[in-house]
């Protein structure tokens, strides 16, 4: 069945009016017609079964039929602060990244990132946060990742502990000490876990000092070198997966 966000505001006293594009959609693309069902979602983690009652060209409505929890969305609360990345890399991780489960993505300007121009960058969030919105749709997310505006790599280490029960950063040269470790040396499992992962070039050694000394666990995701992007996906797999987000696990 067809899901899509809809602003909250338009899910009123068991009506729901969807917007023109949406409206397009229904009708030119979908070619849906009263009648049919379809799922709205207004990012409280609730999702709303809906009988289409009429599809205008500038808008359509509907009537809710039945409302859920969203079984997509994960008990757990994990951040991923990502290092900027060069062409459509950033983006390839947010959709995957919302796939598996993440509820928030912050931007990073660390110092060998090569993009670097905040400006420049808000000028994408507009695509960005629909690629988010068509990738929760996608995957069922009863919710919307939030997409933070950038931030200095300092300012993401202070941030990522203070709201989360356990931060991580994954370095190439960190040895030993397993990202599965960190997470099963816990004596109890972490309602929220922040991952930074480096750009293409990797973290400074300073960098990843100063996340240790800011109580950030620095963990080994293997002996190969991992592009950016890769070493995000994996970090949240494993991670979704040993926390019980992935099906079986804890
Ligand atoms: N500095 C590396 C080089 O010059 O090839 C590349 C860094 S890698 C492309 C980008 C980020 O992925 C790193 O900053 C780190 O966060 C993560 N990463 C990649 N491989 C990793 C590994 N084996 N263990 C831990 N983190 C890794």
């Amino acid at each position: 069945m067809h899901r899509f966000f809809v602003p909250p505001e338009s899910i009123s006293q068991g009506l729901v009016t969807f917007d023109a594009a949406l409206a397009h959609q229904l009708r030119n693309v979908l070619r849906m017609r009263p009648g049919e069902q379809v799922t709205a979602l207004d990012d409280s983690g609730w999702e709303y079964l809906v009988e289409l009652t009429s599809l205008e060209p500038d808008r359509a409505l509907g009537c809710v039929c039945g409302q859920n929890p969203s079984q997509g969305e994960p008990r757990l609360r994990l951040t991923l602060y990502q290092s900027m990345l060069k062409g459509d890399r950033f983006e390839w991780v947010l959709q995957k990244g919302t796939e598996l489960g993440v509820s928030a993505f912050v931007p990073v300007l660390s110092r060998r990132s090569v993009v670097r121009d905040a400006g420049r960058m808000e000028k994408r969030r507009p695509r960005w946060e629909r690629i988010l919105r068509e990738a929760a749709e996608q995957s069922r997310r009863g919710r919307l990742p939030q997409l933070a505006v950038p931030v200095s790599f300092d300012a993401a280490c202070r941030e990522s502990v203070r709201v989360h029960d356990l931060s991580l950063i994954p370095w190439e040269d960190a040895g030993t000490g397993s990202l599965l470790d960190a997470l099963r040396a816990l004596d109890a499992p972490p309602k929220s876990v922040a991952l930074l992962i480096g750009p293409e070039g990797g973290f400074e050694r300073e960098e990843v000092m100063l996340a240790r000394r800011q109580e950030i666990g620095v963990v080994t995701l293997g002996p190969r070198i991992l592009r950016a992007e890769t070493a995000a996906l994996a970090s949240v797999a494993i991670v979704m997966s040993e926390l019980g987000e992935m099906g079986a696990g804890r």
